[in-house]
């Protein structure tokens, strides 16, 4: 909100101010999270596939639904910008701002990435966490948001007028285009808004405007992830870094970030199953 107040306040404006706030979905009506069994699950699992995403490049990757993904941090402090589709529907993807309504601004372990509408789903489940301890710092921010849409060269082409083809959106685009080898005018439509791995962001507390700091991300460090569902992933190794200074050219060290796949034992997932998309009818009032 910028300051550019015409309006005067009127005689009850203290009072307009007082109420209570709500948070605004019951969440605990939520289906619920068996993080027990995800945790029993995770303790026998064996690694079978792993991805490297170089600096300021994308890559993607498939988890088949019941398997976990970690995306490491490797050679240096390095922030990621993921997204998810369903591996047999592109048209379901994460849900960046219903994640952000149903859990909060930053999502770490047993929160859960929503898919979009009309599927509303968990697409995947956060099980573990290297940086849960970092929680709410004094600036107000925290590690993994979602929030933030991406760095991408439109809006870098709005501020400072030149082209720029490493942002998270650019190659998100040209690793899906790869992946499911279509043209990038048509994968980009795909490309959505992202969770932004390792990344450490908040609102400023006196503007409310969205700021960045340098992650507290060290390698070795991980986040891993549950499939609820078949994905296809893509991640972007922001051209930002560690995003503790610029992002959306090349001045920053950028470090490669690792993709890791992991299959627990066969009887492992007992009492899961694979969550249906919404029960709602679809029929809008109609
Ligand atoms: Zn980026």
């Amino acid at each position: 909100m910028t300051d550019n107040e015409l309006t005067n306040s009127p005689p009850d404006a203290a009072d307009r101010r007082a109420v209570t706030p709500l948070i605004c979905y019951e969440v605990d009506q939520l289906p619920p999270c068996n993080l027990a069994l995800y945790q029993r699950a995770r303790e026998n699992m064996s690694k079978v596939a792993e991805i490297t995403v170089a600096p300021r490049d994308g890559a993607t990757f498939e988890v088949p639904a019941g398997s976990f993904f970690r995306i490491v941090s490797v050679e240096g402090s390095q922030v990621g910008d993921l997204n998810l589709w369903n591996a047999h529907d592109l048209s379901e993807r994460f849900f960046s701002g219903k994640t952000r309504q149903l859990h909060a601004t930053h999502i770490s372990t047993g929160d859960r990435l929503w898919s979009s509408l009309p599927g509303l789903r968990p697409m995947a489940t956060i099980t573990h966490d290297t940086l849960d301890w970092y929680g709410w710092d004094e600036d107000g921010a925290g590690v993994h948001d979602v929030i933030g849409t991406r760095c991408d060269p439109y809006t870098n082409y709005m501020l400072k007028g030149v082209d720029y083809h490493h942002c998270c959106h650019s190659n998100l685009t040209r690793a899906l285009a790869a992946a499911v080898d279509v043209p990038l005018t048509e994968a980009e439509l795909h490309v959505h808004d992202v969770m932004n791995v390792f990344m450490c962001t908040g609102f400023t507390l006196d503007t409310h405007q969205y700021f960045m700091k340098a992650s507290p991300v060290r390698p070795g460090d991980y986040i891993e992830f549950f499939a609820e569902i078949d994905l296809l992933g893509a991640l972007s190794a922001c051209p930002g870094g560690d995003c503790g200074s610029s992002h959306s050219d090349d001045n920053t060290p950028c470090y490669p970030l690792r993709v890791e796949i992991y299959q627990p034992e066969v009887d492992a997932l007992q009492g899961w199953s694979s969550p249906a998309r919404s029960g709602y009818s679809g029929t809008h009032g109609l």
